[in-house]
């Protein structure tokens, strides 16, 4: 499969013939390109970061072979053929929410609530216990806020499943619920997050940022925490030397250059801290829910916005696609434009996406599907753990035939 541009080709399988250095050297030799798209494509080569304005210049005004070519050469500098993802599931304590984001398709409002779940301690310890004896690494748990899942709920919950089984990973809740949780418990953001390590709290999930800027933002997700205090939280969470995510929901009513203003803020807080691990794109999805008279980006866009950030994100080091969310045929296109990680294997235990509309409407995978995936676009499987530990490379191991996956199925909503 290939990509044709009026100067560049981008092959799905990366077979063009050249290495990537070479394919920005043809870049830089076109003497059609534009004098800014010359200088970016220099600045890349030579790994120099862009501006702002270069960055709303990308989204303006480049084509996806060029973005393709640049994306692909910084992550193959990074990672060659490498491709991660992680065997893990996720828990939804509750789709019920205190906040009404117009977003979301996920969320019930309290008045709703016979529409939603809300899961006791005893039934999110049954659900980890599913998972007893399989190789997961990851134990993923975001949801909606509600008044009973507190700072002592909270912490009882990582504190039981950490007892249960030391060698799962937390990675859990986003500055949203700490924001809601620590300023109803009257405690600063500082002791808070000293409050969720010790209880066994190992990582933050990249959750909640949507679009930092007010202007967008107050539109979309009014209520809830501010940019700022999205920003605030994981400063607070590195300062105490652990590791984060973060996202960018991308193709509704924001402008470029509300992107460029997003990731130079993330860019601005990776340079203090050095702690976030992923950057993930994640596209607006306009099923059931306050904004379907939007319409959705399309794939051409996607594509796009995943060079793009991996241009900008100098100091990230990881791209990361949710395939649950775009479909795993995207997902293997992303390989070519900067992505280097296309998440878990899920096992159906999450919502978020197939409420929004999302192709996988019950999204697993297991680890043979996975890796096939992957090497079909010519890239090499890797499963990681959450620190990007490398867990197993599969570049050669054949498979024997697997056990059917055990899916916990989540409570049906109306
Ligand atoms: S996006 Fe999160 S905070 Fe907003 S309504 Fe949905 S679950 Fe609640």
């Amino acid at each position: 499969m290939i990509f044709k541009s009026p100067h560049y080709c981008i092959f799905v399988q990366n077979k063009s013939g050249m290495n990537t250095t070479e394919q920005v050297e043809k870049i830089l030799a076109d003497t059609n390109l534009s004098t800014e798209l010359q200088n970016i494509a220099h600045k890349v080569l030579h790994g120099e970061r862009i501006t702002f304005d270069e960055g709303v210049h990308l989204y303006e005004h480049a084509e996806l072979g060029y973005l393709g070519v640049l994306a692909n050469f910084i992550r193959e500098q990074k990672h060659g053929d490498k491709t991660y993802f992680n065997r893990n599931f996720h828990l939804e304590p509750t789709n019920l929410c205190v906040y009404d984001c117009k977003f979301c398709s996920y969320s019930r409002l309290i008045k709703q609530k016979e529409e939603g779940w809300a899961l006791t301690m005893e039934q999110m310890l049954d659900i980890v216990k599913k998972y007893d004896g399989e190789p997961v690494t990851e134990v993923h748990i975001v949801g909606g806020v509600l008044p009973q899942y507190d700072v002592a709920f909270y912490s009882a919950l990582f504190t039981a499943i950490k007892q249960h089984r030391p060698d799962l990973h937390v990675k859990a809740l986003t500055p949203v619920e700490y924001h809601y949780i620590f300023k109803k418990a009257k405690i600063d953001y500082a002791t808070g997050m000293r409050l969720m390590k010790e209880a066994g709290l190992e990582s933050i999930p990249g959750g909640g940022a949507e679009i930092f800027h007010p202007e967008i933002r107050e539109q979309i997700a009014k209520d809830k925490c501010t940019g700022q205090q999205w920003l605030d939280i994981h400063e607070e969470w590195h300062k105490l030397g652990m590791r984060s995510n973060a996202t960018m929901l991308y193709g509704h009513i924001e402008k470029y250059w509300h992107r460029v203003d997003h990731m130079e803020k993330l860019r601005e807080l990776q340079d203090r801290t050095g702690g976030f691990q992923t950057f993930i794109p994640l596209k607006f999805r306009n099923q059931h829910n306050q904004m379907s008279n939007v319409p959705e980006s399309s794939v051409i866009e996607d594509l796009r916005n995943y060079a793009i950030a991996r241009i900008y994100m100098d100091n990230f080091d990881h791209i990361k696609a949710y395939w649950a969310m775009i479909s795993r045929e995207t997902a293997q296109l992303s390989l070519n434009y900067g992505v280097d990680d296309i998440d878990g294997t899920l096992d159906d235990t999450t919502k978020i996406y197939s409420m929004a509309g999302a192709e996988e409407q019950t999204p697993a995978m297991s680890t043979k599907e996975l890796v096939n995936l992957i090497k079909q676009v010519g890239r090499k499987a890797i499963e990681r753990d959450t620190l990007y530990n490398v867990v197993t490379d599969f570049e050669h191991v054949i498979f024997e035939e697997e056990k059917k996956p055990q899916y916990y199925k989540l409570p049906v909503v109306n």
